[in-house]
């Protein structure tokens, strides 16, 4: 019933209607907030940025990503689980919670690229170290820990070349000298690698990639199992300023949903795929971690229970870089373009000898992303370019 004393844009500022409790449907509802409301002064002055069950402010949290949280946290493995407004925010979060002026970070040498950029950023502003590893190392690592090495960051498989690294082994190393291990854990989306069973200490994932299935979302997230990690990573998320946006936190929600299916689907088309190009002359190595010719095929069957959608191959060296690049331009449903864990095809080519510091291979990788179109029509668009060489 409407307050006939207030005027009307009071009215509208305060409306009469509150939703009865006891509504009930299965979506989570979306909580837009930048103000929080606190039911009284007390309770105002006993918010606290570590204590998921109060609320502070919207940047920091609503129901909405907090259930989100918890629902990453639990695919992964672990206890803990902080937002980000990308993948890449979810990395520097990473660096900037652990690291200062002074420090030593390793990166592996097939790290996302811009990990790899980042990391120059710090080294060259900040004061940081940082030293880019081969990511076969293995235990071998322990050699290149410094007394000042504070954080290694792994990545399986390694973005683009695909090689898959023995992260209890370098878990085992790291540890031995106190030294913190964190996980680009994207590719396995959290289903075929579970980090904290293998030692790592901070798992990182991209949920623009399967977790949101759709293209659309960017969105990243920190992992952990352990209360005074997750503790440094929320208070440089607070500095930060590092929220996320309630209709995207949706968006992830509904996709996590079916992300199991989609991933299992995305895997089944990826090897088939794979397996057709691996008869094919012009293919010199299929750099599919369930592969014999990909570094690192033994840890990955020893390790992970799935792949993915997204994997390479390494054109025989006697084509040029203008022949592979027609091979992309002439695919007609493999789309070119970055990201991947979506419907759609997709195909990037790259001359990888001038992204690496080493790279031993000869010949340009193509890499594929594995849609949810049907296989047979991926194959015969895959052929009908190839034969035109
Ligand atoms: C896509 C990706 C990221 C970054 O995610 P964005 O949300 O695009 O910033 C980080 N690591 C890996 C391995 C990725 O594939």
């Amino acid at each position: 019933m409407t307050n006939l004393s207030q005027g009307p844009s009071t009215a509208i500022v305060h409306p009469d209607y509150q939703a009865p409790d006891g509504f009930s449907a299965f979506p989570t509802a979306i909580h837009h907030a930048s103000t929080v409301l606190f039911k009284d002064v007390n309770a105002m002055r006993a918010r606290s940025w570590l204590n998921k069950w109060t609320y502070t402010y919207g940047l920091h949290g609503t129901p909405t990503s907090f259930q989100l949280e918890g629902e990453i946290a639990q695919i992964e493995g672990g206890d803990h689980c902080v937002l980000t407004p990308s993948g890449l925010a979810a990395i520097t979060l990473v660096n900037m919670a652990f690291l200062e002026t002074g420090d030593d970070v390793l990166v592996p040498d097939n790290a996302y690229g811009p990990n790899k950029e980042l990391g120059t950023w710090l080294r060259n502003s900040f004061g940081i170290s940082v030293r880019f590893y081969d990511p076969m190392i293995g235990s071998g690592i322990t050699d290149l820990i410094l007394p000042n090495t504070k954080l290694i960051w792994t990545e399986a498989p390694g973005s683009v070349s695909m090689e898959v690294a023995d992260v209890p082994a370098i878990c085992a190393a790291a540890h031995s000298k106190g030294v913190l291990v964190a996980l680009d854990n994207t590719w396995s989306a959290g289903l075929a690698f579970k980090p904290f069973e293998h030692g790592v200490d901070i798992s990182m994932q991209a949920l623009t990639k399967y977790q949101s299935g759709g293209s659309d979302v960017l969105m990243g997230a920190v992992i952990t199992n352990d209360v005074e990690l997750n503790n440094r990573l929320l208070m440089a998320h607070m500095r930060l300023g590092l929220g996320v946006g309630m209709d995207d936190v949706y968006l992830v929600l509904r996709g996590l949903q079916s992300m199991k299916l989609r991933f299992e689907a995305h895997d089944a088309a990826a090897r088939k795929v794979a397996a057709w190009l691996k008869n094919r002359p012009e293919i010199a190595k299929v750099l599919h971690p369930a592969w014999e010719d990909c570094p690192g095929h033994d840890v990955w069957k020893r390790d992970f229970t799935g792949a993915g959608g997204l994997f390479s191959v390494l054109f025989d060296a006697k084509y040029t870089e203008a022949q592979t690049d027609q091979f992309v331009n002439q695919l007609k449903l493999f789309k070119i373009g970055f990201s991947w864990g979506g419907s759609h095809s997709l195909c990037v080519p790259y001359r990888i000898e001038t992204m690496r510091q080493t790279w031993n291979d000869k010949g340009i990788l193509v890499r594929f992303n594995i849609g949810l179109e049907d296989p047979e029509d991926l194959i015969a668009d895959i052929a009908q370019s190839l034969n035109t060489f």
